[in-house]
């Protein structure tokens, strides 16, 4: 492959990996082995009919930033991944299996 067509792939990969994440968790479903095709959650988070854990995004915040920091993950990749989640459809206003409160 040529340097142009490298790059190419790795900006398609990161863009697949930015538009398929697990909308619980913020994970790219493209890294979980175990994902069921059809999903919007990883399996993580999800089983196929009801979420692993009753949670709040700030339960989920630091979670997902506990487990960056065991990964060294720089802090722009953490604040980013705060932001994000909010995004997500599991905790956006009325969003499923979001616990009241
Ligand atoms: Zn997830």
């Amino acid at each position: 492959m040529t340097k142009v067509k490298k790059l190419i792939a790795a900006i398609k990969k990161q863009w697949l990996a930015e538009r398929t994440r697990c909308q619980s968790c913020g994970m790219p479903l493209i890294y979980d082995k175990k994902y069921r095709a059809g999903s919007i959650y990883c399996s993580y988070c999800h089983d196929g009919e009801s979420f692993a854990q009753d949670m709040s995004l700030a339960d989920m915040r630091r979670k997902v930033n506990s487990l960056l920091q065991s990964r060294k993950a720089p802090l722009i990749t953490r604040m980013y991944m705060h932001m994000r989640l909010a995004t997500l459809r599991r905790w956006r206003r009325g969003g499923v299996g979001k616990r009241a409160g």
